[in-house]
């Protein structure tokens, strides 16, 4: 189910323009606006999922469809060097954005600190 008041949901809706890096049934994933990496993709389940503390047995199909889609993006994108997935949940990991992300983040080296 959307919501008609998120961001993302109006971005897989193509209300909201966005960098469409990959698509397919289950997730949507387009670049970061601000990215913080050469290489920096989102990717969100086309179901409004508020984050990894909603994510239960009837909708964690999602999560395995969208890790079932990272390496393909992440290969498209020439990250066979690495690359880090990252979601953060809730004010203390500073999610801005209330609808379930993976941050995909690669092009360089990666700070070893990750907080
Ligand atoms: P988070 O802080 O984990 O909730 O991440 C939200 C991310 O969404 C941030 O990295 C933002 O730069 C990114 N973002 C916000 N608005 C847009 C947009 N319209 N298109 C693409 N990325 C966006
Ligand atoms: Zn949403």
């Amino acid at each position: 189910m959307e919501n008609n008041d998120c961001l993302f949901c109006k971005i897989i809706k193509g209300d909201i323009p966005s960098q469409k890096v990959y698509e397919n049934e289950f997730c949507y994933a387009f670049r970061d606006i601000n990215p913080q990496a050469p290489v920096h993709i989102l990717v969100v389940p086309k179901d409004h999922i508020e984050s990894s503390w909603k994510i239960d047995f009837s909708n964690s199909y999602y999560v395995a469809k969208i890790f079932e889609a990272i390496p393909a993006i992440a290969k498209r994108e020439g990250l066979e060097n690495g690359y880090r997935v990252v979601t953060n949940c809730g004010d203390d990991a500073c999610q801005t954005v209330k609808h379930l992300h993976f941050h995909i983040l690669g092009g360089e080296k990666l700070s070893e600190k990750m907080s």
